[in-house]
């Protein structure tokens, strides 16, 4: 047995000629598994009335079947073809159109994007930030055709009677990066800041604004809604989801911050929060285990938000404790973390930092 160290940070800045030579990395946890795909690689779900979600485990993206049409938003090239056929099979089960008469971009990345061609009937109204537009007409890539209909702040259509608000709260992930909230299907649309039972990937999903992405979940919370499309992974994501992620991020991130100092060293804080999360998920107690649980152990130690991750350690009691790990014992959140959550708040549809 080699030890050799193939932890990710080790590698760091290297390219390994040779796939044995290639950083280990975590499973992804079972938290972040979503349905099974079917034959042709995806799955497509139904999050409230007439939206439904496709995955190809890894990318999502969503539609409205209207009486008018469908309104596709996103359109990730992995999943690509089957976005068609997903469409098609829920239009043929509802009876409804299947004609994509609109496409409504969450930013203009390629990853996300990059099937828009694919819907490219003449008729189609395409719509996005008016940054989004800017950078897709700079960009001049044929797959993802610039939106025609832009708006600055904040949008609001009814497309087949159905609502959709498109909001740009700052710049985050990407400077166009749009809210697409569905007050009538309790939904809300916010591409690569949040993924659902997972870790963000390297450097928070590959941020431009890191202070933009630290906060972009809070301004999420501040929205009303059940189900979060977060653009990637296999499921829908919950409010849940995102105030663990937001308590991840935005409290270690403060807490971490010398005073006066605003934005100190996020891409380390940020390796950290991937250690815990991605290598906590791999810790989650397994099945062999179940004897060896205490009564009265939930109790004792369960934390709100899914952070049961930590209880692996706690499994072992008395000799061959691990010594102290201060970050992966830490007992919920502070309340200062919970503020930072519920930091936003709509006052007459503007939204606003809490006194
Ligand atoms: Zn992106």
């Amino acid at each position: 047995m080699s030890t050799a160290d193939t932890t990710t940070e080790a590698f760091a800045g290297t390219r390994p000629s040779d796939a044995a030579d290639l950083p280990d990395y975590a499973p992804i946890p079972n938290s972040a598994r979503g349905p099974a795909l079917n034959e042709q690689g995806y799955h497509v779900e139904l999050v409230e009335r007439n939206l439904y979600a496709v995955t190809d485990g890894t990318y999502q993206s969503a539609f409205l079947t209207t009486s008018e049409g469908v309104v596709l938003l996103d359109a990730p090239p992995t999943i690509g073809h089957n976005i068609r056929r997903a469409v098609d099979e829920i239009a043929s089960a509802n009876g409804l159109s299947n004609k994509v008469t609109h496409l409504i971009y969450s930013h203009h990345h390629a990853d996300h994007a990059g099937a828009a061609s694919l819907f490219d009937d003449k008729d189609i109204v395409r719509i996005g930030h008016e940054e989004t537009r800017r950078l897709l007409l700079r960009d001049n890539d044929p797959a993802r055709p610039a939106p025609e209909e832009t708006f600055q702040d904040k949008r609001s259509l009814t497309i087949g009677g159905e609502r959709i608000d498109l909001a740009w709260l700052g710049s985050n992930h990407s400077p166009d990066n749009t809210y697409i909230h569905l007050p009538d299907h309790d939904a809300l649309m916010l591409v690569d800041i949040v993924n659902p039972g997972w870790a963000p990937i390297y450097v928070a999903n590959l941020s431009e604004d890191i202070p933009g992405y630290i906060e972009a979940p809070a301004k999420a919370m501040a929205y009303t809604w059940t189900h979060f499309l977060g653009g990637h992974m296999g499921r829908v994501g919950t409010r849940a989801d995102v105030s663990l992620h937001a308590s991840g991020v935005h409290g270690r991130h403060r807490r971490r911050r010398p005073q006066g100092d605003r934005h100190t060293r996020p891409h380390a804080v940020l390796h950290e929060i991937r250690r815990e999360l991605v290598g906590g998920g791999a810790r989650l107690p397994r099945r062999r285990h179940r004897g060896h649980r205490r009564a009265g152990h939930r109790e004792v130690h369960r934390q709100d938000g899914g952070r049961r991750r930590v209880h692996g350690q706690h499994r072992v009691l008395g000799d061959g404790v691990d010594p102290p790990r201060p970050r992966l014992r830490q007992p919920g959140a502070p309340v200062s973390e919970l503020q930072g959550i519920a930091r936003f708040e709509f006052r007459d549809g503007q939204l606003e930092e809490r006194p």
